[in-house]
Order: structure tokens, then C-alpha cells, then sequence
């Protein structure tokens, strides 16, 4: 059997050379961390249900014409993806109060922010992944000023539709990271939604109990890690494949 070529290993997630130039395969491992890899463990599962979560929620984006790097899901832990030039911004988007923004801030979690607040944090693991301005963005060129308009415009629909949906089904989506990449396509280059969008990236509370369904319950030792990405899956109306018989949907009954 031939290996393929790892092209990058982070901490959640390893990156394989594709089948097809300017493709390339990304695998969902079940390791959790936290506090910048402080906090290390493993989640029985997260990486299927987070392949799933993903899939579903870049596909619907798709749908509505917000171009992303997914093309198609592979096998429980794998999706086919387009390579891109990762922008090394992190974009972090928030409707209600909660992580950093309340300590930096002191303000209370679970407060409804006056407007929606997007922040950006630089990439690096050396430094802790620190806030910085548009300013920096554009005067160090990790963007320019019309790749930041659009990754700002592009994360804010991104908001309006995912906290729209998840809504829908008793979820309010409370904040969110995406990172954004380069494309070259057809002599243009283009900045399109890449990573991920899961439990492991967003903040998601029960609309009615305030419970939490996110990687807070893995920070924060509150047990039931698994199980919430699991609620999460079953609410969007995923099936892990294999998964408990009661996410297997409905069946004719004679
Ligand atoms: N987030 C992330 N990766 C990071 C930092 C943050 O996915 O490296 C997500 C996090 O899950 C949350 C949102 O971005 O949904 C805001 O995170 P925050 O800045 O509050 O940081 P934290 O409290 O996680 O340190």
C-alpha cells in the first residue's frame, strides 16, 4: 500500500496531498485541545461527527453562494477539499458574550452584544494567536484591504445564515472562528471559506436551557463532550454512519 503524502498536521486535523492537483484530503482526528495545546485529550468520535457537522454546514453555505473549499466527504473521517493559501488570519465572529471577549472585557457571558462584533486574530501558536487590527492585517500584507472587505462581508452572511439555521433547531450560535484562503483560478485569485465549521469552532448554546453543545464542555471539564457534539449532529439531522440506531431516521413501518 502506498502512503500518501502528509502535507500538514495540526492539531485537530492532518492535511494529505489530494488525487488531483490543487486538491487535497482532510482527515478529522478525535484529539481535543485547548489553551493553545495546553489542555490535550482525546474525544471518542468528535472527528467523524465533526466531518459530518462540516460537510453539512459548508454544503448549505455553498447553496447559498458562499464559495468554500469543500467539494466532497470521502469516508467518516476524510473530505475532499480544494487547496487553498490559508490566510493567516483568524476571523472571529460573536452575537452573544462569552470566552476571551468577557475577560479582556469583563463583561458577562451570555450577554447579548449591541451589534454583531467581528475580531481577528493572527495566526501564530508561538504567540498565542493575538488580536490584532485591520490595520496590522493590511500593513504587515497577511490581506489586503479588498481580500479583509470581502473575508468581513463573506463572515458576516456567514453569521446571518448559520445563526438562522441553527435556530431553527434550538441552538443559538453564539460566536464562531473561520479562516478564509486564497484560490488561483482562471487567472484570478479569489478568497474563499476554508477549515472547518463545528462544535470545535463555535460556541453553541440550547436556546431554552443555555446548556452548552461546544468544545466549552472539553475547556471547561464539564463532561458530556461527545453526547453534545452528538446533539448537535442529531438536531442538523446528520447520521454518523454506524452511530446509535436512533440517528438512523425513519423507516417504513408495513
Ligand atoms: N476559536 C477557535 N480557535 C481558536 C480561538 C477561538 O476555534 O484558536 C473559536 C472558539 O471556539 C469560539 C470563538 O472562536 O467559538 C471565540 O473564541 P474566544 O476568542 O472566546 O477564545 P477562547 O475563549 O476559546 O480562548
Amino acid at each position: 500500500m502506498t502512503r500518501r503524502r502528509r502535507i500538514y498536521e495540526g492539531k485537530a486535523k492532518v492535511l494529505f496531498e489530494g488525487p488531483e492537483p490543487g486538491t487535497l484530503v482532510q482527515y478529522f482526528k478525535d484529539d481535543a485541545t485547548a489553551f493553545n495545546g495546553e489542555k490535550k485529550s482525546t474525544i471518542t468520535g468528535k472527528g467523524v461527527l465533526n466531518n459530518r457537522i462540516s460537510e453539512h454546514l459548508m454544503t448549505k453555505l455553498s447553496n447559498i453562494g458562499i464559495q468554500n473549499h469543500f467539494i466532497r466527504r470521502l469516508n467518516m473521517r476524510e473530505q475532499l477539499i480544494k487547496e487553498v493559501e490559508i490566510i493567516p488570519v483568524e476571523v472571529i465572529v460573536r452575537n452573544v458574550a462569552a470566552g476571551s471577549i468577557c475577560t479582556r472585557l469583563g463583561i458577562t457571558e451570555g450577554t447579548p452584544l449591541p451589534r454583531t462584533i467581528i475580531e481577528y486574530c493572527f495566526k501564530s501558536d508561538e504567540l498565542n494567536d493575538p488580536i490584532v487590527s485591520e490595520e496590522h492585517i493590511t500593513a504587515f500584507g497577511w490581506a489586503t484591504p479588498q481580500e479583509l472587505d470581502e473575508i468581513m462581508t463573506q463572515s458576516l452572511r456567514v453569521n446571518d445564515f448559520l445563526s438562522g439555521l441553527f435556530c431553527g433547531i434550538g441552538i443559538k450560535l453564539i460566536d464562531f472562528k473561520l479562516e478564509f484562503g486564497r484560490i488561483y483560478e482562471d487567472d484570478e485569485i479569489q478568497v474563499i471559506l476554508a477549515d472547518e465549521i463545528s462544535p470545535d469552532n463555535c460556541r453553541l448554546w440550547d436556546i431554552k436551557t443555555n446548556e452548552k453543545l461546544d468544545k466549552d464542555r472539553f475547556r471547561r471539564d464539564l463532561g458530556g463532550v461527545e453526547d453534545a457534539y452528538q446533539e448537535v449532529a442529531r438536531r442538523l439531522g446528520i447520521l454518523p454512519e454506524g452511530g446509535p440506531g436512533d440517528l438512523k431516521g425513519p423507516t417504513a413501518i408495513q
